[in-house]
């Protein structure tokens, strides 16, 4: 049994790993509910998940998860002493604190943690989201919950849009290998379809030549000015002098 646990979690850890960059030693968020399950069933967190990980793993609250497990007052005084104990990390909301689990979605927004709470309502919001991770208590028995259907269709829809582009690379070396293809990838035939028709180019001349004329007045004396202009430049000014003395 332990062994075939074991199995499954590394499995999912191995899983996180590949496709959403969880790290060792991972990174578990745990809040009030958590502990008090782990009081409820006398289990140590910090044994058995190290345990059910077989690798190291920080243990991590913070200070929202503290200060309203402390608001609820008596029935989590011991969740509260408990969860007190782990590392608080810095959420952003100090000095404003706000709910424990709107802290924890916040949190795991960009960054990898292991959320380890027994909250039916964070949990299912965060299988809504591809790359969140659950860890949750099974009477005594900590389970680490298999990707959720958000994180494995990410995971599909990538490594098709992979597939797609290496097909695609693919097609595009052979095509280039046999020096067929790359003129004749699809964009081109398309462009090839307007100079077909040499006319355009043609048209393009004669309309400029027809736009000419309908712009002539200023324009074209101007030209006409301009090449006037220089032929008398090109006249040196000697030579006109030496024929003005003939
Ligand atoms: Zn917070």
């Amino acid at each position: 049994m332990k062994i075939s646990r074991f199995k499954k979690s590394h499995k999912t850890l191995v899983y996180f790993a590949t496709n959403f960059d969880y790290r060792e030693p991972y990174q578990v968020l745990i809040d009030a509910t958590f502990c008090q399950a782990a009081l409820q069933h006398k289990i140590g967190i910090d044994e058995q998940i190290k345990k059910y990980f077989q690798c190291p793993a920080k243990l991590l609250t913070t200070q929202c998860v503290i200060l309203e497990a402390e608001a609820l007052g008596a029935p989590l005084t011991g969740a509260t002493s408990i969860v007190k104990r782990f590392h608080v990390h810095k959420c952003g909301h100090e000095g404003k604190p706000v709910a424990a689990a709107e802290c924890i979605k916040s949190m795991t927004k960009d960054n990898r943690y292991i959320v380890a709470s027994q909250d039916r309502l964070l949990q299912e919001s965060l299988r809504k989201i591809p790359g969140r991770c659950l860890l949750y208590l099974h009477k005594a028995t900590p389970v680490l919950e298999a990707p959720s259907k958000a994180s494995k269709k990410w995971v599909q829809r990538r490594a098709k849009n992979l597939m797609l582009g290496k097909q695609v690379e693919k097609i595009d070396y052979m095509k280039e290998k046999q020096g067929l293809k790359p003129t004749e990838t699809t964009p081109n035939p398309k462009k090839r379809k307007g100079p077909k028709n040499p006319n355009p180019l043609s048209c393009k001349k004669s309309k400029k030549e027809k736009t000419k004329p309908e712009l002539k007045g200023v324009e074209q004396t101007s030209l006409v000015k301009a090449k006037t202009k220089r032929k008398r430049v090109k006249i040196p000014a000697h030579v006109k002098a030496e024929l003005a003395k003939d």
